[in-house]
């Protein structure tokens, strides 16, 4: 099974088959803002459908990851290690509700700790 994430306009799609044993809800600066539920995998688990050049980047603080959003509909995408790195994350909620419902979510102290609230 693989679980495929599309932004709103269809520009950007892809798919992973990453196992999640939980989703990411992360209350940094950043992902309290975007609002986004996120997927952690693998990069070599991940594959464009179509769109892979469709994101803008928001490259910010350390500098050591990317934030993807949609240049058409504005829908954030992903994020991607800047430099080569062996984590990236896709936002899940570009995925069918359905096809996440069982998982479980963890919320993620981003903005203090660095560390599970749970
Ligand atoms: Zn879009």
């Amino acid at each position: 099974m693989t679980l495929t994430a599309a932004c709103h306009c269809g520009a950007v799609r892809m798919e992973t088959s990453a196992r999640p044993l939980w989703l990411t809800d992360c209350n940094c600066s950043l992902c309290r803002r975007l609002g986004a539920l996120w997927l952690h995998c693998d990069p070599a688990e991940v594959s464009f459908l179509c769109g892979e050049d469709e994101t803008v980047a928001y490259v910010q603080g350390d500098r050591t990851l990317a934030m993807h959003h949609c240049h058409t509909c504005g829908c954030t995408t992903h994020w991607s290690p800047k430099g080569g790195g062996d984590r990236m994350a896709i936002n899940a909620r570009l995925m069918e509700a359905g096809a996440i419902a069982g998982l479980r979510i963890r919320h993620f102290d981003g903005a203090e700790t660095f560390g599970f609230l749970d």
